[in-house]
């Protein structure tokens, strides 16, 4: 039997089984996508989510731009642009090419894997009420069984096993949805990422190799999705710090749309399974540090994992629980506060005036949302 089944081979479930696969645990990660593939996300990696890949010795995301900090503009006129402290550096690169090379990295650390593999759910042993084993489908097969000591769910937002099992839902509030597309021809990029934030939306630009650049918009007004292309084009032509710089862009491919965004979860899993990166909670993209919480969350799962494989307790979730909300509970509720901040008209535009007065606050605010503490 294999010791640990992980559900997504995304960022999360990837370095989850990579530092599995090098203790030496029969690691098996199974994925509905064949890769490489897409996956809409602002491309970068923050000073923070390198960190954790350069510690674990990782060279995933190296050959991508570096990015030196952050532009941050608001209304009437706000424009604050803070670089990260003592020379360090995010990268920004297509989430195919860092999800393939930590896919990679994965297999190359003696874990196995199955593409195009739906995870339908998880099976239950009813004397324990512990995770046994998965419920998957292979293209083309039958539904069959799939048995674990130990099931790790990575399988991203939408997490299937951690839904299925009552662990984590959308909230009826805030309520978001994202759109993006890559464009070529936009003047003006630098090594750095942009977010500007208007009221009621805001729209985060990323360079890339190759001349590309990322553009996402997130709305909390779900009607304008129905606009597809021109969502895009109109919302960048709209805004006066964006709209020259865009005048001869041209979008490359077709818009991709998600949402709602923020997902909530409590608990890091339940006996026999634990939960890392977006299928145990999601915020908002905002603030660009949810692929350091991917990487980290693969990590400690993968830690707590091996412990349960050593001991036999299978309850190592709450332990998990305990250590995620001290490493991580800070800067959820600061994500959260930045999230409430920009989801109200009025406090968008008071934070622009204060930010007027003194740019040292959003300067603050730019470092500590690049997680260089933890760089
Ligand atoms: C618009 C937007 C912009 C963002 N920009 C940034 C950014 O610039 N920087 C940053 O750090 N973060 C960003 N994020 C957040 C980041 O994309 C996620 O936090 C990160 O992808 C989480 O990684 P993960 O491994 O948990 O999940 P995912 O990357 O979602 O991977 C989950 C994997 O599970 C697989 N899967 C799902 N369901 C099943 C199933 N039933 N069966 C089998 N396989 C399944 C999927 O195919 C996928 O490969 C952004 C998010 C959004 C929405």
């Amino acid at each position: 039997m294999i010791d640990v089944a992980i559900a997504g081979a995304g960022p999360a479930g990837c370095v989850a089984a990579i530092v599995l696969a090098r203790a030496g645990a029969r690691v098996l990660i199974v994925d509905r996508a064949t890769f490489p593939r897409d996956k809409l996300c602002g491309d970068t990696l923050n000073p923070g989510a390198l960190g954790v890949l350069r510690r674990l010795n990782i060279g995933a995301a190296e050959d991508g731009l570096p990015i030196r900090g952050m532009l941050v503009t608001g209304p009437g006129g706000v424009r604050v642009e803070a670089h990260y402290p003592a020379g360090l550096t995010g990268r920004a690169l297509l989430r195919r090419n860092l999800d393939g090379q930590l896919l990679q990295a994965a297999s190359d650390a003696g874990a196995t894997i199955h593409q195009q593999a739906v995870v339908q759910g998880a099976f239950v042993s009813d004397s324990r009420g512990a995770v046994s084993g998965l419920q998957l489908r292979y293209a083309g097969s039958a539904s069959s069984r799939l048995d674990a000591r130990l099931v790790i769910a990575a399988d991203g937002r939408e997490s299937r096993l951690a839904r299925s099992l009552g662990l984590a839902a959308h909230p009826r509030r805030p309520r978001r949805w994202a759109v993006g597309a890559y464009f070529t021809d936009v003047k003006g990029m630098g090594p750095r990422g942009e977010m500007h934030v208007r009221p009621g939306q805001y729209i985060g630009v990323s360079p890339l190799r190759g001349g590309l650049t990322n553009v996402c918009i997130v709305t909390a007004d779900r009607a304008r999705l129905r606009s597809g292309p021109r969502l895009l084009t109109d919302a960048v032509r709209a805004e006066p710090e964006l709209a020259d710089r865009f005048c001869t862009a041209r979008m490359e491919t077709d818009p991709v749309t998600l949402g709602p965004l923020a997902v909530e979860c409590g608990v890091a899993g339940m006996p026999g399974l634990l939960l890392a990166g977006d299928a145990g909670g999601f915020i908002d993209p905002m603030t660009g540090d949810g692929l350091r919480f991917a990487l980290r969350g693969g990590e400690l799962a993968a830690q707590y994992a091996l412990r349960a494989l050593e001991t036999g307790d299978l309850s190592v979730h709450e332990e998990l629980a305990a250590v995620r909300r001290r490493e991580f509970s800070a800067k959820w509720r600061f994500n959260r506060a930045l999230r409430g901040l920009a989801g109200s008209a009025d406090a968008v535009r008071l934070a622009g005036l204060a930010t007027r007065m003194s740019s040292w606050p959003l300067s603050r605010i730019i470092r500590y949302a690049g997680d260089v503490t933890a760089a």
